[in-house]
């Protein structure tokens, strides 16, 4: 079969490897929709530490599709399902929680076992003991399932903050997974959605999407307009949705008080320091959190948000390739210019 590989040190390649066998326990899904995520991206330049030097892993973890053959009780081939990818060592705290994404020793889809950017991917006993692999409903369209995961993650983050109907938000950063926080706080009721990226282009996907305002970093004064639009008050939440330290400063500094920012962006492993005005915190009895992936419980009401059409995900699609045309789906992802592209079993 056709599969998207990694080999840690080094070498991304698309080429043939054998369909995976499966132990007792275990499944074989047959993936429907698979979509690219920039953790593929940072994986392919930079490898991943839960990889030895040399090992070849099958790329990807944003999927759903059909039970192949089963050898695990509770699982009948032909289900269609949709598979949240972290599983944990099932003793830890965060295991314990249910948040098995906050496992230090959690396994993954996609990063340290073979994933999803191939025809078919070898279901795992954890992972179908820890409730990773959700039934869905006959009609559900395939390619829109595949961006759960995601979502999921955005779930996660704006659970921690939270987002509140009413609310004046902002959303740093208006790649795929900004204009999926964009969706998830237009869906929760807020007042004003305030867009912030320096490309125009994705501000206007970011005004598709929802957003009410949108500020070009490139051209506009921030603080200023979000002064303009908030009369002065400030912001009741924000979100940093791109690796950039500065505007971590930036939001805080423009929250409200009681106002509360989440890191969900990861920021550059040599340069992760900001400098956060202590005062601020203090005086106006700020929160500040950051979150990483999403648990199984963030994946089944991702799941149900999008099937109901409250989160409209396929606004973030923009582009869906055959699996036959996995190189050029990479080459798409890897141009920077896409949005979320997807990989479908049947175009
Ligand atoms: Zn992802
Ligand atoms: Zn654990």
């Amino acid at each position: 079969m056709i599969a998207a590989t990694y080999t840690q040190g080094g070498a991304f390649r698309v080429m043939d490897v054998p369909v995976p066998e499966i132990s007792e326990g275990e499944a074989l899904l047959r993936v429907e929709a698979t979509s690219i995520c920039g953790t593929d991206m940072k994986i392919l330049r930079a490898g991943h530490r839960k990889l030895t030097d040399g090992q070849r892993v099958v790329l990807g973890h944003e999927f759903a599709g059909v039970i192949e053959k089963s050898r695990a009780p509770n699982l009948p081939e032909g289900s269609r399902v949709g598979v949240a990818p972290n599983w944990g060592c099932g003793h830890c705290d965060a295991c314990i929680r249910g948040m098995a994404n906050y496992c230090a020793d959690f396994s993954a889809f996609g990063i340290n076992h073979d994933g999803s950017h191939a025809e078919y991917v070898r279901i795992t006993a954890p992972a179908i003991s820890q409730g990773n692999i959700v039934p869905l409903p006959q009609d559900t369209p395939w390619e829109i399932t595949s961006l759960a995961e995601p979502l999921s993650c955005v779930v996660n983050a704006q659970k921690s903050l939270p987002v509140r109907a009413g609310d004046t938000v902002a959303v740093y950063g208006c790649g795929p997974m900004g204009l999926l926080h964009i969706l998830l706080v237009a869906a929760t009721g807020a007042r004003e959605i305030i867009a912030i990226d320096t490309n125009e282009e994705r501000l206007a996907s970011a005004r598709e999407a929802g957003a009410t305002q949108l500020i070009s970093g490139q051209r506009e004064n921030v603080r200023e307009r979000v002064k303009e639009i908030t009369s002065g008050r400030g912001l009741d939440a924000a979100i940093t949705a791109a690796p950039v330290p500065e505007i971590v400063q930036e939001a805080l500094q423009l929250l409200a008080p009681f106002g509360r920012l989440c890191l969900f962006a990861g920021l550059p492993k040599d340069k992760p320091e900001v400098a956060l005005d202590g005062n601020a915190i203090h005086y106006k009895n700020l929160y500040v959190t950051g979150t990483t992936g999403g648990c199984n419980d963030d994946y089944r009401l991702a799941l149900k948000l999008i099937h109901s059409g409250r989160v409209p995900v396929a606004k973030v699609i923009s582009h869906r390739f055959p699996i036959s045309d996995l190189s050029e789906a990479y080459d798409t992802a890897l141009s920077g210019k896409a949005m979320k592209v997807v990989i479908l079993a049947n175009v």
